[in-house]
């Protein structure tokens, strides 16, 4: 059986011409299965009998078994997916009154080891597939979209964002078609500037996707100098920090914005000086020659600890006087505002518990009913009636 979430709807117009049916009718199968979550192919009453049959015959649309389902005080929803062998992911839904933002994992664990990650602590099991990529999409709008009671062509995802577990562009090819997916009109429907990938600077594939599907790009940075990001994110000593930018500098040609989101985690006594922030105004400046510097946005994320990794986080006080310095400089600067960190939900704090079936099956047990509340200015809030969710000064 082949499971249909793995196609965009080119690789379905493939699928449907492989089953003998013309491929023009892969895109009323993408639509049945994206936009509305329809699995059954008996209930699809506009496609050929013909292909109904073959699809009931060759084809499931099947979702990732939930292991677990936690909702914090502030809306945000973590969901853990069991995706066999011992591994697991995670899916993180933050909720906002303008927006809700899905983040997405790309693999069961992470082979970049980065010092203040507990992705990368654990390291890397596998790549997802694309249908294992896309199947945390359609089930976070699938699941929300019913139990709110929205109607077909309400949206409960409008931003993604490619920053759970692992490393999307050390999983290129499955990426691609889930991107794809994503904002074809006849799928997700996402603009482009709402789809995020983010990454620890993977320099080759950053280039590919300018060509292949530029959508907007966050570049997890954490320091200014190739000494000490050699330390934090090891991919540096591959791809130092003159290439990245450089890579960075590329891309905006073609982006859909006109700036690249440089995510910084913020490391008490490590990267989180006035000294540093100087110095990494001076390189997003381009004080270092006429080839340097980079349209950017700065986004500070406070550090997440976690026991292992033996990091502190910095405080407000460090936090907003590195900012005070990137601002005079002139660069739009943003703290991350921590979501769901009480269900450990927050940026790095997503451990999947890979390999550890045991606990896998604890929290299955413990999974939680939830309810969800929407803010006003959203089609469902008389409905509701609920209170908007905090704002937050950035997600992504
Ligand atoms: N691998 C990609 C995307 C996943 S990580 C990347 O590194 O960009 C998403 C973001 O969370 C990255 O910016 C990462 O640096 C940040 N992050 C990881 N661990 C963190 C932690 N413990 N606290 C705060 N942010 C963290
Ligand atoms: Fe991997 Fe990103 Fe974590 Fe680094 S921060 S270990 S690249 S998931």
């Amino acid at each position: 059986m082949v499971n249909l979430l793995q196609f965009d709807r080119a690789g379905l117009g493939d699928f449907c011409e492989q089953l003998g049916e013309k491929r023009f009718r892969a895109t009323q199968l993408f639509r049945w299965i994206h936009q509305r979550g329809e699995r059954d192919p008996a209930a699809m009453t506009d496609l050929a009998k013909s292909l109904r049959d073959k699809l009931a015959a060759h084809a499931v649309v099947e979702p990732l078994p939930v292991a677990s389902e936690q909702v914090a005080a502030d809306g945000t929803i973590k969901w853990l997916f069991d995706v066999g062998a011992g591994d697991a992911i995670e899916t993180v839904f933050i909720p906002e009154a303008d927006r809700g933002t899905l983040c997405i994992s790309s693999q069961a664990g992470c082979a970049v080891n980065c010092r203040f990650c507990s992705t990368g602590h654990q390291g890397f099991s596998r790549n997802l597939t694309t249908a294992e990529i896309v199947a945390q999409l359609w089930h976070a709008e699938f699941t929300l979209r019913q139990r709110l009671g929205l109607a077909v062509g309400e949206r409960v995802i409008t931003n993604v964002v490619m920053m759970g577990m692992g490393e999307p562009l050390q999983n290129y090819a499955a990426l691609l078609p889930a991107l794809r997916t994503m904002l074809d009109d006849h799928g997700y429907g996402l603009s482009r500037r709402r789809v995020t990938v983010s990454t620890s600077g993977v320099v080759p594939m950053i280039e590919r996707l300018r060509d292949d599907c530029p959508v907007a790009l966050a570049v997890s940075l954490h320091a200014p100098d190739d000494a000490l990001r050699d330390e934090l994110v090891p991919l540096n000593r591959k791809y130092p920090i003159a290439e990245l930018l450089s890579a960075c500098r590329g891309y905006l040609a073609r982006a859909p914005r006109d700036f690249i989101t440089l995510e910084y985690c913020m490391l008490d006594g490590v990267n989180d000086s006035p000294a540093q922030a100087a110095a990494l105004l001076a390189l997003v400046r381009g004080d270092g020659g006429a080839d340097s510097g980079l349209a950017c946005k700065i986004n500070l994320i406070p550090f997440n600890p976690f026991p292992e990794s033996g990091l502190r986080r910095s405080s407000p006080e460090r936090v907003s006087a590195f900012a005070a310095v990137l601002q005079e400089g002139g660069i739009v600067t943003t703290v991350r505002k921590t979501r769901g960190d009480d269900i450990a939900a927050a940026c790095g704090q997503l451990a999947g518990e890979v390999r550890d079936r045991t606990r896998v099956a604890e929290r299955t047990v413990r999974a939680v009913p939830v309810r969800i509340e929407r803010g006003p200015g959203r089609r469902d809030s008389r409905r509701t009636g609920a209170p908007a969710a905090a704002p937050t000064r950035s997600t992504s």
